[in-house]
């Protein structure tokens, strides 16, 4: 297994009414020329059902210069109706995150556990602060 220091959250950057599972992902990951397909290692889509990516002790592609050592979690969502973005997660997405992270952080209690514009400030990803969120399952200084 690779050594993982950090969790970073994403959202899939779609409206309300548009689908964003892996299979999805993985076909505009594939377009940009990503061979290996959908870059995170989790989706979580709307009704709270979390979607295998690919496999963790494989390098993710979704957050430049730190995929190495990081694993890459997105819930299906982040704009709103007119397309700003948005924290759009469903109870059942809140709730299945939290327990993704849950376990992860049983797994890697090492791992810092960040939002995507915490390493790219021009992104609004995943539009909410997942450092506080999840402050609790950081890892002890
Ligand atoms: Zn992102």
């Amino acid at each position: 297994m690779r050594t993982i220091s950090l969790i970073i959250v994403h959202s899939s950057a779609v409206r309300p009414y548009q689908q964003s599972g892996v299979s999805e992902i993985d076909r505009w990951h594939r377009a940009r020329g990503w061979k290996n397909g959908c870059g995170y290692h989790f989706v979580i889509r709307r009704d709270g059902t979390t979607e295998i990516g690919r496999p963790l002790a494989m390098v993710g592609a979704h957050c430049q210069n730190h995929n190495r050592h990081s694993i890459g979690v997105c819930y299906e969502g982040g704009l709103n109706n007119e397309g700003f973005p948005r924290d759009t997660r469903s109870r059942a997405q809140v709730q299945a995150m939290r327990q993704l992270m849950e376990q992860l952080h049983t797994q890697f209690p090492k791992a810092l556990i960040m939002g995507h514009n915490v390493f790219t400030p021009t992104k609004a990803c995943p539009c909410f602060n997942a450092a506080e969120e999840y402050r609790d399952l950081q890892p002890i200084p």
